[in-house]
């Protein structure tokens, strides 16, 4: 196995990082680096420039207008816009939903919804999990029926990140109540804009609304949206929530706030604390490790073996990193960690002086939303009864 990067891999880790460089808008990145709290606008600015060259769709193939890189390149670019300072690709339309089309669509599906993706203009929701149905996800009941060129869709969804900013949101709907769960499932594309939406916030422990309850009464769905065949759709829920277990594990962005967790040590005056940085090594050796098993999986994909079973692992061991690095940093900070205040939101975490409840506000926000991690996209509890079914044997 060959961990090392070829002459031509670290050729296009130059192109990338120079492009990022002079594209990545410095105020952007600022707020990046300080966890600030970043605006819709920031994210969809960001997710338009990467549209503009081509690479807001960078896992996808050339055929469907993406840059057709190797996983070694697209892990170059992931790892070169979270050290610099980009904010995450909100997953839900190039990450998760593309695919799908992609493998399960039509083509005119493909004309149609694929572009908007690629140009981040199109803002996508994910609505799989419902009140009742999350880990047990095949329970699921919002029902779409079936009445001539149309679903009707009733029912509820919930958790669905960012919904209050979704244009279109994938559903997982009941389409039949026959045989095992799983087999009477379909995934669905719905406009939000449709008539007997609506969208309720749910305020989180840390004071954002990040995710929100989605209620669907009579909404009519052009049948033409369904992905697929009818009742398959669990078969393609699946091949989608592999890329996202991939995506959540985000090595790069904790190498990225390891250099923040340091710099806020520093400034709080702990990092001379030797039991305090034998905490930042234990989680630096973590994150090294994690890395390297990234590069296992490139470097397995590169010789052509399937990997993607070793994702929930992935998931696993990102998932309780990045919660760790939101608990020293609270740590560091001490009771100055603890306020949540918008003002003080904005003005993010500012290392040019100690302490304080400006400084640091950010610091227990961080903390407490990071505590999704273990939970989404299939809670740690679930993703080792997988890894010990599909890994373990
Ligand atoms: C911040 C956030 C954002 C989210 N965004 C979205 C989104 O955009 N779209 C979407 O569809 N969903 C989203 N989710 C939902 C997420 O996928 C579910 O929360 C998750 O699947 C867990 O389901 P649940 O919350 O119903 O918990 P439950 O399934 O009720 O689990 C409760 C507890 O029991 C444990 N447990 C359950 N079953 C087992 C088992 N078989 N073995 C061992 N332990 C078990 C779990 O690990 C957990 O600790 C989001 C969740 C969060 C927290």
């Amino acid at each position: 196995m060959d961990l090392a990067f070829t002459p031509d891999e670290l050729a296009f880790r130059d192109e990338i990082r120079t492009w990022v460089k002079d594209n990545l808008p410095a105020d952007i990145s600022q707020k990046v680096h300080n966890a600030m709290r970043l605006t819709r606008e920031d994210l969809q600015r960001w997710a338009k420039i990467l549209g503009k060259k081509g690479w807001l769709g960078w896992g996808w193939p050339t055929q469907f207008g993406g840059p057709g890189w190797t996983a070694v390149q697209k892990h170059l670019f992931e790892e070169e816009c979270a050290l610099a300072g980009a904010p995450r690709v909100v997953p839900f339309g190039p990450v998760m939903v593309a695919p799908v089309i992609m493998a399960f669509g039509n083509a005119e599906q493909q004309q149609r919804f694929l572009p908007g993706i690629a140009s981040g203009e199109v803002w996508w929701s994910q609505g799989y999990s419902e009140p009742g149905s999350g880990s047990d996800l095949a329970s699921l009941k919002t029902r779409a029926e079936r009445v001539g060129d149309k679903y009707i869709v009733n029912g509820q969804k919930t958790w669905t990140t960012l919904g209050q900013y979704g244009e279109w949101i994938f559903c997982l709907v009941r389409t039949s109540t026959e045989g095992k769960p799983q087999t009477g499932i379909s995934f669905l594309l719905i406009d939000m804009k449709s008539p007997g939406i609506t969208v309720r916030p749910i305020k989180l422990l840390d004071g954002e609304c990040e995710v929100n309850e989605v209620w669907f009464d009579n909404v009519e769905v052009p049948a033409e949206n369904l992905i697929g065949e009818e009742n398959k759709g669990w078969n393609y829920a699946k091949h989608l929530l592999a890329h996202e277990r991939t995506n959540i594990a985000d090595v790069n962005r904790a190498k990225r706030e390891l250099e923040r967790l340091k710099r806020i040590a520093k400034a709080e005056g702990v990092y001379d604390d030797l039991r305090f940085r034998d905490e930042i090594a234990k989680l630096e050796v973590d994150i090294v490790a994690l890395e390297m098993l990234v590069l296992r999986v490139l470097s397995a994909e590169k010789s052509g073996k399937n990997s993607l079973d070793i994702a929930g692992l992935l998931k696993i061991k990102g998932s309780e990193i990045q919660q760790r690095y939101t608990e020293l940093m609270m740590q560091a900070a001490g009771p100055f960690a603890l306020p949540f205040i918008f003002e003080a939101m904005d003005a993010g975490w500012q290392g040019n002086f100690p302490g304080g409840v400006v400084a640091n506000a950010p610091l227990a926000a961080n903390y407490f939303n990071m505590r999704k991690t273990t939970i989404y996209g299939g809670s740690n509890e679930v993703q080792r009864n997988i890894v010990a079914q599909t890994v373990l044997g």
